[in-house]
C-alpha cells in the first residue's frame, strides 16, 4: 500500500495559501471563475434526498465573515461557509436536505469531494471553537480568508491540529489489535494515542503501545498520515514489530489481543470482528497487513 491510498489525501485542490491575504485578487477571481460555496454546520454538510454529493452553490451562503477560501480545484474556486443554527435550519427547509456527518458519506464521495468535505469540516469546527481568544478572552475575528483568527488585542491564532500516532504491530503472521470500552461491540482496531507536549512522535508510539498493551516494539517505520478533523486530529501512522508478545491491559482498553492473519480475514468476512471504517487510516494499516478483503 502506498501513502496515496489513504482516504482524503488524494486531491488536485491547490490551497493557494499565498492568495489568502490578497483580498482584491480573490474578489476579481470570483468574478471570472466559477465559485462553489459549501455550507457547513457543526462540521456537517448538507445532503439532498437521494444524492450522495454534498450540497454546494454558486452563491455565498450565510455571512461573508464566516467564509473560508479553500483553494482552486480544476480552475474553480471553493469556499466553505460556516452557518449559524438558524441559517442551517433555513437552508434545510429551502432545499429539503439535511446536514449529515461526513462519516456517513465518506465512501460515496470521490477523491476531491472527500478532501473538500474533510478540509471544510476541519475549518468549520476550528472557527466554532475559536470564537474567543484563548489568550485574553476577547472576541476573535476571522482574517486571511478564514485561515487566521485575530482578537481585539491582536493575538493571532491558527487552525489547531492535534497530532496522534497510530500503529499496526505485527509478530510474524499475527498482528496486535485492541478495543476501547466505549466502542460498539466486536470493533477492533490498531493502537493509537495523542502525542504529548515535549514528546517526539516516535517516543509517543513506543509509550502508547507499552501503556495500552505492555508490548515493546522495534523496527518502527512510517506508513503515512491522514487529516482527521473529528474534531482536530492528524493521524500519523506507523508499522512496527513486537519484541515480546505478553499482553497486559491498562484501564483505557477493554481488550488487546493477537490475531492470526487467516483468522482475522475469516472473522472480518463473517462479521464477527468489525474493523474501523474503510476510510480510516487504521483500516488502511490493517488492510496492508492482511491484504485486500475484496
Ligand atoms: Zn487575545
Amino acid at each position: 500500500m502506498k501513502h496515496s491510498d489513504i482516504y482524503f489525501t488524494r486531491t488536485e485542490l491547490d490551497r493557494c495559501a499565498n492568495m489568502r491575504d490578497q483580498k482584491q485578487r480573490l474578489k476579481q477571481l470570483k468574478k471570472f471563475k466559477p465559485c462553489h460555496y459549501v455550507p457547513v454546520y457543526l462540521g456537517n454538510h448538507l445532503y439532498l434526498a437521494g444524492e450522495e454529493q454534498f450540497y454546494s452553490t454558486d452563491q455565498p451562503v450565510g455571512s461573508s465573515k464566516a467564509e473560508t477560501f479553500l483553494g482552486i480545484l480544476h480552475e474553480e474556486l471553493w469556499f466553505s461557509c460556516s452557518l449559524t443554527e438558524q441559517q442551517a435550519r433555513d437552508l434545510e427547509e429551502a432545499t429539503g436536505g439535511s446536514f449529515q456527518s461526513l462519516r456517513q458519506y465518506a465512501l460515496a464521495l470521490d477523491d476531491d469531494q472527500g478532501h473538500v468535505a474533510l478540509y471544510s469540516r476541519g475549518m468549520d469546527l476550528w472557527h466554532r471553537r475559536r470564537v474567543y481568544c484563548s489568550i485574553c478572552g476577547t472576541k476573535n475575528k476571522a482574517a486571511s480568508s478564514g485561515h487566521k483568527m485575530v482578537c481585539e488585542n491582536g493575538h493571532e491564532q491558527f487552525p489547531h491540529i492535534e497530532p496522534a500516532v497510530i500503529v499496526l504491530i505485527s509478530k510474524g503472521s499475527k498482528c496486535l489489535l485492541g478495543r476501547k470500552h466505549s466502542w460498539p461491540p466486536n470493533v477492533y482496531s490498531t493502537l493509537a494515542g495523542f502525542v504529548e507536549a515535549g514528546e517526539s512522535i516516535e517516543d509517543a508510539v513506543h509509550r502508547e503501545v507499552y501503556e495500552e498493551s505492555n508490548i515493546r516494539i522495534k523496527n518502527l517505520s512510517y506508513f503515512g498520515s491522514q487529516p482527521w478533523p473529528f474534531p482536530s486530529s492528524l493521524m500519523i501512522a506507523f508499522k512496527a514489530e513486537a519484541r515480546s508478545d505478553d499482553i497486559r491491559l491498562d484501564d483505557e482498553m477493554e481488550d488487546v489481543r493477537w490475531f492470526e492473519r487467516d483468522d482475522l480475514i475469516k472473522w472480518v468476512n463473517q462479521g464477527t470482528i468489525i474493523l474501523s471504517p474503510r476510510f480510516s487510516v487504521a483500516n488502511s494499516l490493517i488492510t496492508d497487513f492482511i491484504g485486500d478483503l475484496g
